[in-house]
């Protein structure tokens, strides 16, 4: 084969950071090699964090150095990391020359929780969002989001990730190749060997492609309700006037399938005097009532700009005791790493804004 080397950082070097199993055995097989060192190049990258051909040893020293010329293991790099006084770490991580994401570390009782990126931005223009602000760049590609957990990994030692959830920066389903490649990743045993259920996407609701993912897995989903109904939903998640409640909750249906073990989680932003009286928890509940559901109440983090406020203590307490006594399975999500602006909705990271989201908003509210 033709392996004339390039510079190190050249564009044209394969980052194999990305490349999932199915990608990586098409590359072996290219570089005229067995499938099977797919495996091999797999458990070096990700369970040893590997970024230097010469340390696999268990490949011939022609093939390491064939690959070093002419392939690269490149993370994002961190540009920043932060760490609260409750534990959360959240790192800055550099995509481009102008464009940075955040990444969120959760430790708890038991378990540990990287919170990912999908995009730089997004598109979705939620109101009590402040990724929503920023406006939009691009799509994360699969080096990019399997390269946060790669990365945190390294920083925070193996065995520390035991859950990842797709809810940090973007809409997962509106990048859903690289988001699979991704999560295939995730799940893959000689990669990071999650089980599916410790891996969720979360959605605002892009009903087709919540169609699409039900037919390449099964890992857990969270949908961004917010709402009871599709007046106040199409204000608070804009994408409800593409796909009303009715049709996010039917493909929700056919996402879990059968199964009753399988519960959708519906995520709902506590706003005070917005969506949450005992009028909107009956409304709710009345709504969920033939969906597998479980509730998970989000106390709104605010952000500078932003308008809502969040709601009482008592007022979320009363509201989850409600729902809890029609026989919903309700949490409320504990506020964690809002000293360093980690919690829910407070991603921003830099984004080099291609839909000028910032400047229209600007202009409409002056
Ligand atoms: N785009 C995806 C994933 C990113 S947001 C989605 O919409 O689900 C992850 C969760 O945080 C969503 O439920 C989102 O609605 C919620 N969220 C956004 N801004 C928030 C804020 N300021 N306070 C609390 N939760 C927020």
């Amino acid at each position: 084969m033709n392996s004339a080397p390039v510079p190190a950082d050249s564009p044209e070097r394969v980052n194999l950071l990305g490349f999932d199993r199915i990608a990586l055995e098409a590359f072996c097989v290219r570089q005229g090699e067995k499938p099977f060192r797919a495996s091999q190049l797999l458990q070096w990258i990700h369970q040893r964090g590997v970024d230097d051909f010469q340390a696999m040893t268990n490949l011939s020293r022609e093939l390491r150095a064939r690959w070093a010329d002419t392939c690269e293991i490149r993370p994002p790099a961190i540009a920043l990391t932060q760490q609260s006084l409750d534990g959360t770490c959240k790192w800055l991580l550099q995509v481009d020359d102008t464009n940075r994401i955040e990444t969120v570390f959760i430790p708890e009782e038991g378990r540990g929780t990287l919170c990912v990126s999908s995009q730089v931005g997004c598109t979705l223009a939620c109101s009590f969002c402040s990724t929503a602000q920023q406006g939009f760049n691009r799509n994360l590609s699969v080096a990019e989001i399997i390269g946060q957990v790669w990365v945190a990994r390294r920083e925070l030692g193996p065995d520390r990730i035991t859950n990842i959830v797709l809810m940090g920066m973007g809409e997962p389903l509106l990048n859903f190749d690289n988001v699979v490649s991704a999560v295939q990743l995730m799940l893959d045993d000689f990669a990071y060997g999650l089980s599916k259920r410790r891996v969720t996407l979360s959605t605002s609701g892009v009903v087709p492609a919540l169609d699409r993912l039900g037919e390449v897995t099964d890992i857990a989903l969270a949908v961004s309700l917010h709402a009871p109904d599709d007046a106040l939903r199409n204000q608070l998640v804009p994408i409800n006037r593409k796909y009303p409640i009715r049709e996010l909750l039917a493909a929700c249906k056919r996402y879990v399938g059968s199964d009753n073990r399988r519960k959708v989680t519906f995520e709902y932003v506590m706003l005070d005097g917005i969506n949450d009286t005992p009028a909107h928890a009956r409304a709710l509940i009345r709504l969920l009532s033939h969906v597998p559901a479980k509730v998970n109440l989000i106390p709104f983090n605010p952000f500078p700009g932003s308008t809502y406020r969040c709601s009482s203590p008592e007022t979320i307490r009363r509201f989850s005791d409600s729902l809890h006594q029609a026989g919903l399975i309700t949490t409320t999500r504990k506020t964690r790493g809002d000293d360093i602006d980690a919690a829910c909705g407070q991603l921003v990271g830099r984004v080099n804004d291609r839909t000028h989201r910032r400047i229209r908003l600007a202009t409409a509210t002056s």
